[in-house]
């Protein structure tokens, strides 16, 4: 579905992303792991086009193919949008939106979908992830996890190929992770094609694919979880996974 190649993002003089080749194949789950400020959550912005890499081309399967060495313009970051859609850490819903408006926000102003049909399409979704009474509250009547639920829906109801998840359970309470990441695993085995940046190891090592480890802006190390948990090849792996484990 998408293939990136040598991302290089400066903030400045930092270098937050030295040289990122990453693959996503069509339903596959890829974690990112690794340490704070290793730049997990720069590559998901830049996939988002929420920021403009130095260098490095990003092709998605049936286009858009970016290269960032070149001129990027407005269209080629709202074709590049058009793939994938992302749920961040803090929701970001809009407080003076109820549930229902939250997700057919997107959906209407964005992809010019009819109200009634947007607002069908939610409800469904909603229902999926147990919020169907919340559909007229604020966000601000939500617990953080209903909250986060919504911001998943939000999502989905973009319809995109890729789903993009910035720590998605890193701002909650511990007794309202679990909810969160059970929407995330049902995701994953309706075939959703997803990364997801997280610090839970235990559901990194049951959803995923592959797992990518971060550190200082490079993938130190990659591989299916049940390797790389357990039988690290790199130093630098092992040391963040004792820390962890
Ligand atoms: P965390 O787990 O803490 O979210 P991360 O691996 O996701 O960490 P990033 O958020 O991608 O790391 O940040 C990588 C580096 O880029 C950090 O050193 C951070 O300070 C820097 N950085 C991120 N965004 C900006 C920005 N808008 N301006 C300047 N520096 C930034």
């Amino acid at each position: 579905l998408l293939q990136v190649r040598g991302l290089v993002k400066n903030f400045g003089t930092n270098r937050v992303l030295d040289g990122v080749d990453l693959e996503v194949r069509r339903g596959e789950v890829l974690v990112l792991i690794g340490p704070s400020g290793s730049g997990k959550t720069t590559v998901l912005r830049c996939l988002n086009a929420l920021e403009t890499p130095e260098a490095g081309v990003v092709d998605f399967d049936g286009g858009p193919t970016i290269d960032f060495a070149g001129k990027v313009g407005k269209s080629d970051r709202a074709a590049m949008r058009d793939r994938s859609a992302m749920v961040f850490q803090h929701h970001n819903l809009f407080p003076h939106l109820t549930v229902l408006q939250n997700v057919i926000e997107g959906p209407v102003q964005a992809h010019g979908v009819p109200k009634a049909e947007a607002a069908a399409r939610a409800e469904a979704l909603l229902d999926r992830v147990g919020l169907t009474e919340k559909r007229d509250a604020y966000p601000s009547e939500l617990s953080g996890g209903q909250q986060q639920r919504v911001g998943i829906v939000r999502a989905l109801a973009l319809q995109p190929d890729l789903l993009l998840f910035d720590e998605p359970t890193s701002a909650l309470d511990p007794e309202l992770v679990g909810e969160v990441l059970k929407v995330l695993r049902g995701l994953a085995d309706e075939g959703w094609t997803m990364v997801i940046v997280t610090h839970e190891l235990g559901f990194a090592r049951e959803v995923a694919d592959e797992v990518l480890f971060f550190d200082e802006g490079v993938i130190v190390e990659r591989g299916a979880p049940e390797v790389l948990f357990t039988a690290p090849k790199k130093e630098r792996t092992r040391r963040f996974l004792d820390r962890l484990l």
